[in-house]
């Protein structure tokens, strides 16, 4: 039998009482390690998040608090092999793509470190100007935020067990507020030990970080008014958490990042340097990761006049990506998470071929280094609508997301087509534009924004300045409207909102004054 991995709770390392499920490693099939959430008490874990660590975090200062999330950052720093060799035996990934989600998070948790050490030694947030309420200027309203009295639960997704935790916890720490998190099981290893680390470490006080492992059953059931749930999955599980209870009745504020049908669009008339940056973005995103990145461009929007030649480039690029062992060195592309992933890429795509083309096969790359017939590796695979007649009938194409190395071509007849096309995906974390000309790609981007959480804009003069179409930043929003789940996450200290409640104090200006901060 493989190590059950405890989980944390209540202030001390607990095992499931139960068998356990197992974890794989998804190129060579073998079994890692376990995880059991069963006989938690879960209403002891959540009272001693709430008062022990929120009682803990809420009496430290903004600065107090980023110092501690830096302290974080240098323990995770200090074990950074670690979880390199987890995210290549758990997750399938070459070192770049363990780099996105292990570097990722430290770089947000050193991000949101940095924002708070501006905050100071406050404890609320001033928010906007005060008003008079009436014609004596005596009497005034000021808005504040503070720190919610409750706990932070995030349940998770498997793609991005290390960002996944940090680019939550980082601005929910930062506000006071304690977290319990949830991984994804698939590979919920890497966020264990991460928290396993800090705790160890000594860097948090006690109640402010605990880990859940194995089934979610029960934890949503503990949710009180004045806790907030994140959520980032499907969009099947994130209707169910939508309708449960702790949610409908208690008003539990809830933020959810769902599946998006992401597109790049080349805007008409672009140069031959935009073409080029656009071939080069899609061939990249269509294979970090292998695909399984919820802002992964899905569908590639391109004038009909030009879909064939561009078909060509990406093929051309993806027909170099060597897939297979992450172990080997010339592997550029690894494994999908697990089997049942592959099953549903499987599926996924044999949808898609209802409606498109295959213009370059995933099933051409022959494997390096690892077994067909246990490995989840698959190939890259580019899609194609034939015309902007078919981009138009083409329902399943801006409906289904494959969450694996997939993309479509999406032929478009002019620029007022394309942009309606990017808005069939109903609600997309975001979309990339490609082009040369400001006016029109500003116009463009402006277009997009109400459907889009994040608008990228690759011009030929920021061509090898831009942080990539699927790399979020802390500094930006994440997150989009519609079936993108609605919510909001990151966006510097925008983030903090959801973590803090706001009210307006109606008083005399000499109530008010001592609220301000003072000035430095
Ligand atoms: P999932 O099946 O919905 O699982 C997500 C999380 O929810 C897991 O931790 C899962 O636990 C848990 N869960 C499952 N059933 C639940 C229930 N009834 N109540 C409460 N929690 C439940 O999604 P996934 O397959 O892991 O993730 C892939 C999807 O996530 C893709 O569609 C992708 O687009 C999306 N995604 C979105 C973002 C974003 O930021 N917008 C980021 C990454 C991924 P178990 O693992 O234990 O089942």
């Amino acid at each position: 039998m493989t190590e059950l991995l405890s989980n944390y709770v209540a202030g001390r390392w607990q095992a499931g009482t139960g068998a356990g499920s197992a974890l794989f490693d998804p190129v060579l099939g073998t079994e890692l390690v376990r995880v059991d959430a069963t006989g938690l008490d879960l209403a002891a874990a959540f009272a001693f998040a709430r008062d022990s660590g929120g009682g803990a975090l809420r009496a430290m200062s903004y600065k107090q608090r980023a110092d501690m999330l830096a302290a974080v950052g240098q323990v995770l720093q200090s074990q950074r092999e670690a979880y390199y060799e987890i995210a290549t035996a758990n997750s399938g990934t070459v070192k770049n793509d363990s780099a996105v989600d292990i570097d990722g998070g430290l770089f947000t948790l050193g991000h949101y470190a940095r924002l708070g050490q501006g905050l100071g030694e406050q404890r609320h947030l001033i928010d906007g100007d005060s008003a008079r309420l009436g014609k004596d200027p005596l009497f005034q309203s000021q808005h504040v935020q503070v720190p919610t009295r409750g706990v932070a639960l995030f349940i998770n997704a498997f793609n991005f067990p290390s960002w996944g935790l940090w680019e939550k916890a980082a601005p929910a720490l930062l506000s006071g507020v304690p977290v319990i998190v949830k991984p994804a099981t698939a590979t919920a290893w890497l966020t264990q030990r991460m928290v396993q680390d800090v705790v160890n470490a000594g860097v948090l006080p006690a109640g402010s970080l605990s880990v859940i492992c194995g089934s979610s059953n029960g934890l949503l059931d503990q949710l009180q008014p004045f806790d907030v749930l994140s959520f980032t999955g499907s969009a099947e599980t994130a209707e169910l958490i939508r309708s449960h209870p702790a949610v409908a009745r208690r008003s539990v504020r809830v933020n959810i990042e769902a599946d998006s049908l992401n597109s790049a669009l080349l805007m008409p008339g672009a140069s031959a340097e935009a073409v080029d940056l656009l071939v080069k973005e899609v061939a990249r995103e269509m294979t970090v990761k292998s695909g399984q990145k919820c802002t992964a461009i899905r569908r590639v929007l391109v004038p009909e006049a030009q879909a064939a030649q561009i078909a060509q480039a990406i093929s051309a690029r993806l027909a170099k990506t060597s897939v297979g062992n992450p172990r080997n060195e010339s592997v550029r592309m690894g494994a999908l998470v697990s089997r049942a992933q592959l099953q549903s890429v499987q599926e996924g795509l044999a949808l898609l071929k209802t409606q498109a083309q295959v213009l370059h096969d995933g099933a051409s790359h022959a494997l390096v280094d690892a077994d067909p017939s246990v490995a989840c590796c698959v190939g890259p695979t580019l899609l194609g609508l034939k015309d902007a007649a078919a981009s138009d009938a083409a329902g399943v194409v801006h409906e289904h997301e494959v969450f694996g190395p997939v993309a479509t071509l999406v032929p478009y007849r002019d620029g007022a087509h394309a942009l309606a096309l990017a808005r069939r995906g109903q609600g997309s974390l975001v979309a990339s534009l490609y082009g040369s000309e400001p006016g029109e790609l500003a116009r463009a981007a402006l277009e997009l924004a109400d459907s889009h959480g994040r608008v990228h804009v690759i011009s030929p003069d920021v061509g090898a300045l831009h942080t990539g179409h699927g790399n979020v930043m802390p500094q930006s929003l994440h997150g989009g409207p519609g079936r993108a789940g609605g919510g909001e996450e990151l966006g510097g200290l925008r983030a903090l909102g959801f973590y803090h409640r706001r009210a307006a104090i109606q008083a005399s200006t000499a109530v008010l004054e001592p609220l301000k901060p003072a000035a430095t």
